[in-house]
C-alpha cells in the first residue's frame, strides 16, 4: 500500500518522490526502463539519466534566473540539487556534473528512504483513483500517452514542439516597429487594434533575410525524430523559404493591410510578434519556428529591423516532446482540472530543461504532502523563479501558442523603475527575500 503514485522516475519524478517519501509519506515510483524499454533518448536504466547535456546551465544567482532557480532549489531541501553537487565537474560558473554519479546519488539517496518503493514497471492507463503524480517526461511511453490524451482531449496534448523564438519587449525598438493589427480588426480583447508589434522591412532587407535563411546552418533532426510531420501552421520558417522567394511574403510575412505609420504605406514584408504572456514582457515571432542552430537565430533576426538589440527569452525549435496545453487544463497546483487526483510534473507540463523539470516536480512533491497532511498549499511568491515558473505553466502563459518555456526573468513581474544594468541583480534579490518570507510561513504553517 502506498499514498502516492509516481509515474516516471525521471529528474522530475526522482524529485518529486524523494520531497514526498522524505516526509515519511509512502510512495509507489514506477519507472519503465529497466524493463527491457526505453526511449530512444535515454541510453541507461539509471534514475534520474541526463539525456543530453551534463549542465544544469548557470550557477550564478545573482545574474540569471536558472542559477536563482537552483538556489531557490537547494533552499527547498531538493535531491536534485544535493545530487548535482557531489556530482559536480569544474565548468565555470555553470553546474556540470559527472552524469553516473548524479544518477548514483539520486538512487543512493531514494533507496535510503523506507518509504519509497521504485518499481520497474511500465504503467499504460492513468490511475483512475489515488494521489498521482505523472511525470513521464517528453518522451512518454505511447499506451500511456493516449490515455492522457483520452483525459484531456487529444488537441491538448501535444507529441511536437515548434518553438518560435520570444523577444524581451523592452529590448524591440519602437522608434522602428509599430503596434497595429492586420487591416486595423479589433482586438478579441477588447480595446484598440493594436495586437501585434510590427518589424517593417524593404524589399532588399527581405531578399537578404531570405537568402540568410537558405543559407544558415540548421540543427539535424535526431535518428527517431526524422519522421516528425511539418503539420499545418508550425512549418520551420526556413522549410518555407526553401519553397519559393516569395512564400513568405505569402505567409508568415505578409505586409498586407499593416499600415507603417511612419510611411502612411504598407511594408514590402513583415516581422510579426505576438505577446507571449500576461505580463506582456514576453513576444514571440509568429510562425517563425525553426531548427535554425541558436547562434544562427540570434545573428539572423537581428537583422531584422527593430530587433537589432533583440534579446531572446528563448530560441526557436523543433523535437518530438510530449506536452500538455497546462495553462489550460491545470489548476494552479498542477492537478489535471477534470481528474484533480492527478498532479503532472516535470516536462510534460510544459516546462523546459533538467532544472525547471526538477523544480516543477520539487513542487509537485511539496503540494501532494500538502493534500496528504490536510493543510494548505500556498504558491510561492511570481517573484521568485518557482512561482514564476508556476504561474507560467499553470495559466498565465497564453494558452494558444503554449510552447515549452526556460525559466527566464521575463516571467517575473516587472521592475521597470529599477535602471537596466542593475535589474538581473534586482530580480534575484528581490526573489531571495520573498522566498525566505515564503519558506518561513510555509515551515510555521
Ligand atoms: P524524464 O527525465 O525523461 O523522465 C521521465 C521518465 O519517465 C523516464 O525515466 C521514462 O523512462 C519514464 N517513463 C515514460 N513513460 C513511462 C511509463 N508509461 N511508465 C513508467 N515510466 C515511464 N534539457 C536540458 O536541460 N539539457 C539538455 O541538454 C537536454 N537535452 C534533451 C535532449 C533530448 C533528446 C530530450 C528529449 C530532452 C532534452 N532536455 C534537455 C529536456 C528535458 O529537460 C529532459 O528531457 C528532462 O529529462 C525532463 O525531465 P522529466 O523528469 O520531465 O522527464
Amino acid at each position: 500500500t502506498y499514498d502516492v503514485h509516481i509515474i516516471g522516475g525521471g529528474l522530475a519524478g526522482s524529485e518529486a518522490a524523494w520531497q514526498l517519501a522524505r516526509r515519511g509519506i509512502r510512495v509507489r515510483l514506477s519507472e519503465m526502463r529497466g524493463t527491457g524499454e526505453r526511449s530512444p533518448a535515454h541510453q541507461t536504466d539509471a534514475l534520474a539519466e541526463l539525456v543530453c547535456s551534463n549542465s544544469f546551465r548557470s550557477d550564478d544567482d545573482e545574474k540569471n534566473a536558472v542559477g536563482l532557480l537552483h538556489h531557490e532549489m537547494r533552499q527547498c531541501g531538493s535531491l536534485v540539487m544535493a545530487a548535482a553537487a557531489r556530482a559536480q565537474v569544474p565548468a565555470g560558473s555553470a553546474l556540470a556534473v559527472d552524469r553516473d554519479v548524479f544518477s548514483a546519488e539520486v538512487e543512493a539517496a531514494l533507496a535510503a528512504l523506507p518509504s519509497l518503493d521504485v518499481v520497474r514497471e511500465r504503467i499504460d492507463q492513468l490511475p483512475v483513483a489515488g494521489l498521482t503524480i505523472v511525470a513521464t517526461g517528453p518522451l512518454t511511453a505511447q499506451a500511456l500517452a493516449g490515455s492522457i490524451g483520452a483525459a484531456t482531449g487529444a488537441e491538448s496534448l501535444a507529441f511536437f514542439d515548434a518553438i518560435a523564438p520570444i523577444v524581451y519587449r523592452e529590448t524591440i525598438d519602437m522608434d522602428v516597429c509599430w503596434m497595429a493589427s492586420r487591416w486595423d480588426k479589433p482586438s478579441k480583447l477588447g480595446g484598440e487594434a493594436r495586437d501585434y508589434i510590427n518589424c517593417p522591412m524593404d524589399k532588399e532587407q527581405y531578399l537578404a533575410f531570405h537568402a540568410g535563411l537558405m543559407a544558415g546552418e540548421k540543427t539535424a533532426f535526431k535518428e527517431w525524430e526524422a519522421n516528425t510531420p511539418y503539420f499545418d501552421g508550425c512549418m520551420p520558417i526556413e522549410v518555407m523559404a526553401e519553397r519559393g522567394v516569395e512564400t513568405l511574403r505569402f505567409g508568415p510575412m505578409k505586409p498586407v493591410g499593416l499600415d507603417n505609420p511612419r510611411t502612411g504605406r504598407w511594408p514590402y514584408a513583415v516581422v510579426q510578434l505576438r505577446q507571449d504572456n500576461k505580463l506582456g514582457t514576453l513576444w514571440n515571432m509568429v510562425g517563425f519556428q525553426t531548427k535554425l542552430k541558436h547562434a544562427e537565430q540570434v545573428r539572423l533576426f537581428r537583422t531584422i529591423p527593430g530587433l537589432e538589440q533583440a534579446e531572446f527569452a528563448r530560441l526557436g525549435g523543433l523535437h518530438r516532446n510530449t506536452f500538455l496545453n497546462s495553462p489550460e487544463l491545470l489548476d494552479r497546483q498542477l492537478r489535471l482540472k477534470s481528474a484533480p487526483h492527478v498532479r503532472f510534473a516535470g516536462q510534460i507540463t510544459g516546462c523546459e530543461g533538467y532544472v525547471e523539470s526538477a523544480a516543477v516536480g520539487l513542487m509537485a512533491g511539496m503540494m501532494t504532502a500538502r493534500d496528504i497532511a490536510g493543510r494548505e498549499w500556498r504558491a510561492p511568491p511570481r517573484t521568485t523563479a518557482l512561482g514564476a515558473l508556476l504561474a507560467h505553466i499553470t495559466g498565465d502563459a497564453e494558452a494558444d501558442s503554449y510552447q515549452p518555456m526556460n525559466v527566464n526573468f521575463g516571467l517575473f513581474p516587472p521592475l521597470p523603475e529599477v535602471k537596466k544594468k542593475q535589474r538581473k541583480e534586482a530580480y534575484t534579490a528581490r526573489a531571495k527575500q520573498d522566498l525566505g518570507a515564503w519558506l518561513g510561513e510555509a515551515a510555521s504553517a
